[in-house]
């Protein structure tokens, strides 16, 4: 942060922090000398190897910038341009990426599901499918769900098995955006195979920007049928790195010995202490469960504008709603939980 306030680590976003020690060791490592580029070296190799590990399951990988790519990119592998997306009002592919998915899809559509929560409402991805069924409608092909959501909540196993079933009882091919994935198996408790291929997903975004990495997520296809050709749909879409290892080395060191997990855990538990200290302020109401690492919560506005003057920093207007959206990341500490709650109560009880 380049302006005077004493404030180190904000609640703005978990992109907001930087790279944790186990992926920046891994980038020095992976530094250390010349390797092939464009992929076919040794880290790359590593780090899909220990994805295909703790996945079980022989899928096929790539690494690319960012996870608007890694959205787009993957949806249009699954559709034709005259297919639809369907996903929920507020998904991160909808409001957050400029149309990329529309565009990288020649043109498929979106189209919006509605749901309590953050979360899709099986019931609804009925009626986006059979709403109409002539040549006139554009054919619905993919469902994206974002795990955790973009409220941050966290579909169950038994929500997410009803909504893949759903989608495969309706001819769709199921994608997740996993941008805070490691949040979502850290809160679920359960194996990454049972949060995603084992319940019917058929793609994953998996995040890695905001759990500690620098740059970069993983595309991760647990049908490689689907992965057809997506090495050329990454090299036009700009997305091919030369110095590919710098992307996959972090991997290695957030896998090797679980640190994407751990970092996630922590994250989690920040925003629990985060939701603990706030539903004791009587002014102030969090929206949702608090299932991951953000809390969304109704701040009035001049507590929200003492807040900001005193330096912290946190978005009051992302995507659309009303609420302060308070992230934590890897490296959030109880300290500045802390702090954050003790100027909150001190301006609350002027
Ligand atoms: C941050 C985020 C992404 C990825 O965004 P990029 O800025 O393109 O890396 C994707 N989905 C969700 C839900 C996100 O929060």
């Amino acid at each position: 942060m380049s302006d005077a306030s004493p404030i180190r680590r904000h609640f703005a976003s978990d992109n907001y922090s930087g790279i944790c020690p186990e992926a920046w060791v891994a980038m020095v490592e992976a530094n250390a000398d010349h390797e092939v580029g464009y992929g076919n070296d040794t880290w790359t190799q590593r780090a899909s190897d220990l994805l295909r590990e703790i996945f079980e399951k022989d899928c096929e990988v790539f690494f690319v910038f960012n996870g608007t790519a890694a959205n787009s990119l993957s949806l249009s592998s699954l559709c034709q341009s005259y297919h639809s997306i369907l996903c929920h009002e507020i998904a991160h592919v909808e409001t957050s990426e400029c149309g990329a998915p529309e565009f990288f899809a020649n043109g498929s559509k979106i189209l919006l599901l509605r749901g309590e929560n953050g979360k899709i409402d099986p019931k609804d991805i009925d009626r986006a499918v059979n709403k109409r069924k002539d040549i006139h409608y554009p054919k619905p092909r993919a469902l994206s769900i974002t795990q955790a959501t973009e409220v941050g909540t966290v579909y169950s196993l038994d929500e997410l098995r009803t909504l893949t079933a759903e989608a495969r009882r309706c001819g769709l091919r199921v994608h997740m955006d996993g941008s805070r994935f490691a949040n979502a198996v850290a809160s679920l408790n359960v194996s990454p195979a049972e949060a995603t291929w084992k319940s019917g997903v058929d793609v994953l975004c998996f995040g890695g920007t905001k759990n500690g990495i620098a740059i970069g997520e993983a595309v991760v296809f647990f049908d490689r049928e689907l992965a057809k050709e997506f090495d050329y749909r990454c090299k036009q879409g700009g997305q091919l790195a030369s110095k590919m290892r710098f992307l996959s080395a972090p991997w290695t060191g957030m896998l090797k010995d679980g640190a994407w997990l751990k970092h996630a855990r922590h994250a989690n538990a920040m925003a629990q202490r985060l939701d603990i200290g706030l539903r004791a302020l009587p002014q102030i109401n969090v929206a949702y469960s608090v299932d991951s690492n953000s809390v969304f919560a109704k701040i009035p506005d001049p507590l929200v504008k003492a807040m900001h003057a005193r330096g912290w920093r946190f978005y009051t207007h992302v995507g659309g709603w009303q609420e302060a959206r308070l992230m934590c990341s890897w490296d959030t500490t109880e300290n500045d939980v802390d702090n954050f709650l003790t100027d909150l109560k001190r301006f609350a009880a002027v």
